[in-house]
């Protein structure tokens, strides 16, 4: 079950105000004898938000938050530590590391030349940035490994349907500068911990190696002929990928499964090292007592990854049930132009994980944001009713504050409106002897006290009802 907040510090809700534009001037011309007369005719325009993004409102921002928060403070516990990194970067960037012929770079990325001419892009994923400032920092200096998570927007220009937005959400972390397979199952464990404490239950991993320029080439080279015996089945994209990323032809949707499944493993190419790691990766699974299952077709869309490719499913959710996907990538930083440095970590897509958690907990997306106390005051009141919720509130405190001071039964309906729990009256009397009235609003028993120690009376409340 999903622990659920019962006091969230009041949220603000700004209404979003249609543009109000001049769009067409018209001047009017009524009978000659009469006086010219000019108006301007305003149009209405409605601006939405472009095509492929979305707004995250009330209530469904406060599971975001959660799930931010509950992955973020794991990461910590396990050593990680937050980057951010920009939005923008230079376009060769991720045609460097994601790869040329991926559909990510061929398609899907927003670029744009700045006003110098620069080709810059929004980012369309998180590993490549984090290992750029990983060599502009220097960070090869400091205690390895380096590991970091990472949450923020990135953008695909995609068809936006089935819930694949052109801006979406990612969660990650990336481990810098670790070989040991048993770095590979750190991240994994970790994830599994983040997704157990958001409630997530039957959680398993599907795993795979893809090699690494050893052993690769000669798998490469099987898959080839393999795929050449089949080539008119295949479709444009792989035809094209078949020569340069035979690998991407086993990521291809559009195949058929079987085929698919005819086609040769790499996990049966695999050199000494590359078997080595990918069975120590297994055995501390094993021990961990991680479920996984051994996925021949899993290789990533991605042409940076070397050895583990990993995705973790949760068999609670159908088919399509991957939630997150990850690898190591041990050449991308030196391919980047810094110094050789083993690397692996994950993504996952935060849309994904939300909607999922929806669907599972609605009940959690039903906690709005409600004041534990909303003071009412007379207007005489209200440096002093401003300087109580500043003192609270800087304490932690969940207050609203009227922002009308009109009578105080209207007050106090409103009070009753937000959901407060109880009202702290400020009226002449009060402000005269430097106390409060604490009114409870369900019981509506009242008491008087001094204005230091309306804290210790909000504290014994909520100690009194849980
Ligand atoms: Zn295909
Ligand atoms: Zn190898």
């Amino acid at each position: 079950m999903l622990p659920v907040s019962t006091v969230v510090p009041h949220v603000l809700q700004s209404a979003t105000a249609p543009g109000c534009f001049p769009t067409n001037r018209s001047v009017f011309f009524s009978h000659p004898a009469t006086i010219l007369t000019s108006i301007y005719v305003w149009r209405i325009v409605m601006i939405k938000s472009v095509k492929g993004t979305s707004d995250i409102l009330l209530p469904e921002v406060l599971l975001w938050q959660y799930v931010e928060r509950t992955m973020a403070n794991t990461a910590k516990v396990y050593g990680y530590e937050e980057i951010r990194t920009p939005t923008i970067e230079m376009e060769e960037l991720f045609s460097m590391s994601v790869g040329q012929s991926t559909d990510i770079v061929e398609k899907e990325m927003y670029a744009f030349p700045d006003k110098k001419g620069r080709h810059l892009v929004l980012r369309p994923e998180g590993t490549a940035a984090t290992c750029r400032a990983y060599i502009e920092h220097q960070m090869n200096l400091q205690p390895s490994p380096a590991k970091f998570y990472y949450m923020g927007s990135f953008f695909r220009y995609e068809q936006p349907q089935s819930g694949r937005k052109r801006e979406f959400h990612s969660f990650g972390v990336e481990a810098l500068g670790e070989q040991s397979p048993v770095q590979d199952a750190e991240v994994i464990d970790m994830v599994m911990t983040m997704l157990s404490r958001l409630g997530l239950a039957h959680l398993s991993v599907d795993i795979n190696s893809i090699g690494d320029d050893n052993c690769r080439p000669a798998y490469k080279e099987a898959l080839r002929a393999a795929l050449a015996a089949h080539e008119g089945e295949l479709c444009e994209d792989c035809k094209r990928r078949m020569s340069d990323n035979p690998l991407r032809v086993l990521d291809c949707k559009r195949e058929d499964p079987s085929l698919l499944e005819s086609l040769p493993k790499s996990a049966d190419y695999l050199c000494t090292d590359c078997e080595d790691h990918f069975h120590r990766l297994l055995s501390t699974l094993d021990a961990l007592k991680i479920p996984y299952r051994l996925n021949h077709k899993l290789v990533r869309g991605l042409d940076y990854y070397t050895k583990t490719v990993f995705e973790v499913i949760s068999e609670d959710l159908g088919a399509q049930n991957a939630l997150l996907g990850g690898g190591r990538y041990d050449y991308l930083i030196r391919h980047l132009g810094g110094p050789a440095t083993p690397a692996v970590g994950w993504g996952l897509g935060l849309e994904r994980l939300t909607s999922v958690l929806t669907a599972r907990y609605p009940e959690f997306t039903g906690s709005l944001a409600i004041p534990l106390a909303y003071i009412v005051h007379s207007e005489t009141a209200m440096a002093v009713a401003f300087e109580l919720r500043r003192t609270l509130a800087g304490a932690g405190w969940a207050l609203d504050l009227d922002m009308r001071q009109d009578g105080f039964g209207k007050q106090l309906a409103r009070a009753s409106k937000r959901g407060a729990r109880m009202a702290l009256i400020l009226g002449e009397d009060e402000i005269a002897a430097g106390t409060c009235a604490v009114k409870d609003l369900t019981s509506g028993s009242q008491l008087t006290v001094a204005l230091a120690d309306v804290a210790a009376c909000l504290a014994s409340a909520v100690q009194k009802q849980s």
